[in-house]
């Protein structure tokens, strides 16, 4: 075993003091150095001192992207500014981003998150690293870059873009892991199949690192089909640290959360009670020893559940389900609720769409109209308008099965929708709000 995996492995009682000794340091430090914070508690007549058993930490105030945003750039630090050494902003497609500023402590922890998940799937200092993540602000470059060094591998930080530059250096360094979003790697592979170049023949790479977007199982296996790779997810958000929050082992059908720095519950999203695990809800993290901005049961939006049972794999630490929804993702059409990954696993299960697609939304004075364009593989494109208007009619039935809407289905060439060096969007909502 790599050394750096052994806390994966600590036994549960020790683990669970563990949480409870970090909290009930991280508490008080923040009631003293955070005044919303303080504010809050005092409003639910909550003192630090309440936290006596883990269960406790139910009585503490919630924190949202919202408060961040408000306290922008900040207010939620409790560091002086002397000890905080980098600052990541997250995207916020709307309005001021958020800020978190982290100390030099903050960012060893982040990247030891990211390295026990990189040796977690079978990652070592004989691989060769490609960050072809954004580096900047948004926090994938330069997480897995550090976890990716932590763990002693070579890295090659590309960064996004210039694609073909990319390809050719993925084969002039023997490049055997790569980390990027799933929907830049599936560009990545259309571009390296028009250089006529073979990830199997052509490259060493045998590790994908995916994150940063909610991809479907479906997608998972078309990555690894088309290019030989065992494609590994990594969960992390730029609040809590960034990618190496959690991520999967190779038995778990989940990740694996990194208990010991980040604190999970699952709350019911209405009623804001704490549910027990096995139960679906929205998942909320606490950072146990982040002290430049710590993050008090932070909502994440993201729609999860905490497995039961005990991994084959030995780690002690809870597994999460894997990402498909956010809360605020999920779009409302005629009535219906459908998140946008239904729709993806519907489109995978029809082997000439190509895993490209978009949803759009708009609407008339009177109804909402809604569109899915479907690129289809260049196999299955052709002038025959009978054998497309079939495959049309498949797709659309799938979409139907599953969602129970009959959107318009619209099938474009291959290569005809925006690509993405980050994060992909998906959906273009153009309703009248
Ligand atoms: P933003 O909230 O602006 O997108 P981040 O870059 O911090 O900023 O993104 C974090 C979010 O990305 C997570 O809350 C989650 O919704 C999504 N995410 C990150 N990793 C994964 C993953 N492996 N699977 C699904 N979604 C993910
Ligand atoms: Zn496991």
């Amino acid at each position: 075993m790599n050394p750096i995996s052994k806390p994966d492995f600590t036994p549960v009682p020790e683990l669970r003091k563990m949480q409870l000794e970090k909290l009930q340091k991280l508490i008080p430090y923040e009631y003293e150095h955070v005044a919303l914070f303080r504010r809050r508690c005092d409003e639910k007549g909550v003192k630090p001192r309440d936290l006596v058993t883990l269960a406790d930490l139910a009585k503490f105030p919630f924190m949202k992207k919202t408060d961040l945003r408000d306290e922008y750039p900040l207010g939620l630090t409790a560091a002086p500014m002397r000890d905080i050494v980098r600052f990541h902003c997250s995207s916020g497609t709307t309005g001021k981003p958020i800020c978190i500023p982290s100390t030099q402590g903050d960012l060893d922890i982040w990247s030891e998150g990211a390295a026990r998940c990189l040796a977690m799937y079978g990652i070592t200092q004989d691989d060769v690293v490609q960050v072809s993540y954004g580096y900047g602000l948004f926090t994938g470059g330069l997480g897995a870059h550090y976890g990716a060094e932590r763990l002693g591998c070579a890295v090659l930080p590309t960064g996004a873009g210039n694609t073909e530059k990319q390809i050719m250096l993925m084969q002039d360094l023997g490049v055997t892991v790569i980390c990027c979003t799933p929907s830049y790697f599936l560009h990545l592979a259309t571009v390296a199949e028009k250089m006529g170049v073979d990830f199997r023949r052509d490259t060493k790479l045998k590790h994908g690192v995916f994150g940063a977007e909610p991809w479907t199982d479906e997608i998972r296996t078309r990555i690894e089909q088309i290019s030989g790779i065992t494609a590994h997810d990594i969960y992390g958000l730029t609040e809590i640290a960034g990618p190496g929050v959690a991520g999967n082992c190779p038995y778990c059908h989940g990740l694996h959360i990194w208990e010991d720095h980040f604190y999970p519950e699952i709350i019911d999203p209405d009623t804001l009670e704490v549910l027990p695990d096995g139960e679906q809800g929205e998942l909320v993290f606490t950072t146990l020893d982040r002290f430049g901005t710590p993050m008090i049961r932070y909502r994440t939006r993201d729609i999860s559940r905490l497995q039961t049972g005990e991994c084959p794999c030995g780690r002690t630490m809870r597994v999460m389900d894997r990402i498909h929804a956010r809360s605020d993702d999920m779009l409302i059409i005629h009535g219906v609720n459908v998140f946008p990954s239904q729709i993806e696993a519907c489109l995978m299960k029809v082997p000439e769409a190509a895993p490209h697609y978009q949803i759009l939304l708009s609407s008339t004075d009177t109804m909402d109209l809604f569109e899915i364009q479907v690129e289809i593989t260049a196999e299955a494109f052709s002038d025959d308008m009978r054998a497309l208007e079939g495959l049309r009619r498949r797709v659309l039935d799938a979409v139907k099965s599953v969602v129970g809407l009959s959107p318009k289905i619209t099938l474009v060439a291959p290569g005809s929708l925006p690509r993405s060096e980050g994060k992909i969007k998906r959906v273009i909502d153009n309703r009248r709000k």
